[in-house]
């Protein structure tokens, strides 16, 4: 697998030591011995800065505490964190606080979203996770630790490795789709770009990879609301992309907000301790979604917020995350009442200080604002952001090879869409607003790109607005909407356009704004007037190109089947539109796939290829009564301007034996005239179990590159970590001897296929 150039690492901000993690729980220890039970309390909590969440003059939205600092917070020692601080002043004057006026001079940890960048904005995640490139993913958190460290960041809460299964929950944006295979080596892919050689690594912040867990399974993709998850699902699906990103070191976990099969994750003591510490082995500090403590009142679990601290405390969590003034505060009356053993508040204050220590913030708390311009300016992360950008699209469909087009084969162009000129649709930073101007559209890709020989228009076609009121109106001010006869006009501009140029690309899909927190959605369909847009672009006859620009698989009804050529960009980051142009126009080959299964529609949601019986002829269309059961594009699928062949695997051996590796490889040929990727992958499935095994499994691929006429030999190894599954009726992980099919392919509709056996006696796996 490659990965775009290498980047020049910038020099570390603040010359932070790493201490050893023994060290540093000893130098723990000792201060732990000397303080004050409120003082202890005062770790535990961490609040929202609720004045860096929002730019200079504006006003928070009605919901929201007011913007008062938490100098005083600070001052009285009651805070170990504070989130959202993003500029070196304001992280030096809290840290300055902390460590001059507070008694014991602890220093505080500063954390942020850094999810898709800080500064340079990368591909959102399920974007990133489309380039089945852990190596290129890797890279793009490492240059956002850099830049966010050199901030005064210590730590992100990020990556989400929640598993989606229904594109109606906003936040499968933020994650690696569908699949737990992908999206544990997308977790620990995330986890090692941002901590580098692990806690403490000059240039790099702590991951907290979230939410602890189930959170994707919300019932109707509802935000927030309760999932149910049997013992089998929770452990097969749900928590490998986690045990990935545990194994890779990370240093922090969020749990989540929702009710896991009735018991809310910040609570739920078999999620934070049995299986987070005792079956993944977690060493670190576990922190609360954003006011989790104080919502176990409103979920109807917990009496008070006392109720609510004791009982999220004894759980495990360790850090309680808060908009308003901390619940956690209680926790103080709550171990002089005995409710709390101080054994319990130690053990949390001490995982705390460790990292504390680890990070070397005792040693150096400031940050170099002088330094961080450099950082921030390095010319190499827009470079990593173009070129994550690049192999991140995925080329959904190309009839009659529509793409690409012949920069200069048509002379006048037309790019028309509301997405097509609107730098807020890249990715948006929530610390750098004012960047935006300086994101590179798919309008402004496509005109440098066609520079002096096309000439280029834009016009945005339709406006797409909330249909319920968005909680966040008082911050961005309400859109101001078209009326009716703009409505009219707008449409009858963008005809003209088309009616004018000799190739329209149209931008598709959704305004990111409705994607991520809070921005479910009922419906898959292009929202808005997009269809009737694209019905009046095509019915002036010229050539229709569609760029989708979109959070989620959307119901592509009246357009995958209109359009001849679709390629998926996703929201690209700020380098976006000079990735898609160089696309388009052939510099670049589309290698992604899409990592979340398609529907046809939202009534076929949830479907995903694991389970979903399109392999199967017998049942493939006998599901519904108005529809066929097949999704419209599946797991792993995408075009490429050149073609593959992938050869039959052949297998080492028959037989995988206990403790024992099979070898397959396979033959990946580029049969086309052009260089490109390919992106191999490996599938099985279990022909009998104790339980029923899903229909197929990725289990390996790797991306390679090609000139034409180039072959290359692709190998995976499977051993037992690849055939054990965790079985709800032993309550453990099992291997069951037997048969297995295996595919190699370019799709999760693989059909180059091979059979073996899984030898020795059922048994218990680790
Ligand atoms: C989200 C988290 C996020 C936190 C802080 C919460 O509402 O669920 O993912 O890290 O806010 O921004």
């Amino acid at each position: 697998a490659s990965a775009g150039p290498v980047l020049s690492r910038p020099a570390p901000p603040a010359a932070a030591a790493p201490v050893s993690e023994k060290d540093a729980e000893a130098r723990a220890d000792r201060l732990l011995a000397k303080m004050t039970l409120e003082e202890k309390v005062g770790q535990l909590s961490q609040r929202f800065d609720i004045a860096s969440l929002f730019p200079t003059g504006a006003v928070a939205p009605p919901g929201m505490p007011p913007m008062t600092p938490l100098d005083d917070n600070v001052r009285k020692a009651e805070l170990g964190a504070v989130l959202f601080v993003h500029d070196p002043a304001v992280a030096n004057k809290y840290q300055k606080l902390a460590v001059e006026q507070t008694r014991l001079k602890i220093p505080l940890l500063l954390g942020y979203d850094v999810i898709w960048g800080m500064r340079t904005m990368f591909p959102v995640p399920i974007a990133t996770a489309s380039s089945f490139d852990p190596a290129m993913v890797e890279q793009a958190r490492g240059v956002a630790a850099s830049e966010a460290r050199a901030l005064g960041i210590h730590w992100t809460f990020a990556p989400m490795i929640d598993i989606a299964r229904d594109p109606r929950w906003g936040r499968i944006v933020e994650g690696a789709g569908e699949d737990p295979y992908l999206g544990a080596a997308m977790a620990a892919a995330q986890v090692r770009g941002f901590q580098g050689a692990g806690i403490g690594t000059p240039g790099h912040i702590i991951a907290g990879p979230k939410h602890f867990v189930g959170y994707g399974a919300s019932m109707g993709g509802r935000d927030y609301d309760s999932a149910y998850l049997s013992d089998s699902e929770l452990h097969n699906v749900y928590l490998p992309p986690f045990a990935a990103a545990i194994d890779a070191g990370a240093g922090n976990i969020m749990s989540a907000y929702m009710d896991l099969n009735d018991v809310p994750a910040s609570a739920n003591r078999t999620l934070l301790t049995d299986i987070l510490r005792g079956e993944l082995g977690f060493k670190g500090w576990v922190v609360t979604d954003a006011s989790a403590v104080h919502n176990l009142v409103k979920q109807g679990f917990a009496e008070d917020k006392t109720d609510a601290s004791i009982r999220a405390l004894m759980a495990g969590v360790d850090m309680e995350m808060s908009m308003s003034p901390n619940a956690f505060s209680t926790l103080v009356g709550a171990v002089r009442a005995s409710k709390v053993p101080m054994k319990r508040i130690d053990e949390a204050v001490r995982r705390i200080l460790t990292v504390k220590y680890r990070l070397g913030l005792f040693e150096n708390p400031y940050v170099d604002a002088a330094a961080a311009q450099r950082v921030l300016d390095d010319p190499a992360h827009a470079a990593a952001a173009q070129v994550a950008a690049e192999r991140s699209l995925v080329l959904l469909r190309n009839e009659g090879n529509a793409l690409p087009l012949v920069a200069g084969a048509q002379k006048r162009v037309a790019v028309i869409g509301a997405m097509a000129d609107s730098p807020g649709d890249t990715t948006v930073s929530l610390a750098f607003p004012q960047d935006a101007a300086k994101a590179v559209t798919i309008f402004k890709g496509i005109s440098e790109r066609l520079n002096g020989v096309a000439t280029v228009e834009t016009t945005p076609g339709v406006q797409l607005s909330r249909l319920v009121p968005s909680p966040l109106a008082g911050l961005r001010g309400p859109a101001k909407l078209w009326t009716p006869a703009q409505t009219a006009d707008e449409l009858k501009k963008a005809v003209d356009l088309a009616r004018r140029s000799d190739v329209v690309i149209l931008t598709l899909g959704e305004k990111i704004e409705m994607s991520s927190e809070q921005a479910s959605r009922s419906d898959l369909t292009l929202p808005g007037d997009q269809r009737k847009l694209l019905d009046a672009v095509l019915a002036t006859g010229k050539p229709v190109v569609v760029v989708l620009m979109n959070g989620r698989p959307l119901d592509l009804t009246g357009v995958y089947d209109k359009v001849p050529a679709i390629l998926e960009a996703w929201y690209p980051g700020s380098r976006g539109g000079a990735a898609v142009a160089r696309a388009l126009f052939g510099d670049v080959n589309p290698g992604g796939k899409t990592p979340v299964t398609w529907p046809r529609s939202v009534g076929q949601v949830p479907t995903y290829y694991a389970r979903n019986l399109t392999h199967n002829p017998d049942t493939a269309d006998k599901r519904y009564w108005d529809a066929p059961s097949t999704p419209l594009i599946p797991f792993g699928f995408g075009l490429s301007y050149t073609s593959f062949t992938i050869a039959p695997p052949t297998l080492d051996k028959a037989e995988l034996a206990p403790a024992g590796r099979i070898v397959v490889s396979t033959t990946v040929t580029n049969t086309g005239k052009r260089a490109g990727d390919e992106v191999v992958q490996l599938y099985i499935h279990q022909r009998a179990g104790r339980q029923s095994r899903p229909i197929r499994l990725l289990q390996g691929f790797e991306r390679v590159t090609l000139a034409p006429g180039e072959s290359r030999q692709v190998r995976f190894t499977l051993d037992e970590a690849n055939v054990r599954y965790w079985n709800s009726v032993e309550r453990g992980w099992v291997i069951d001897p037997g048969a297995f099919d295996l595919w190699v392919g370019n799709s999760s509709t693989a059909q180059a296929h091979a059979t073996f056996t899984v030898g020795g006696k059922p048994r218990a796996a680790r």
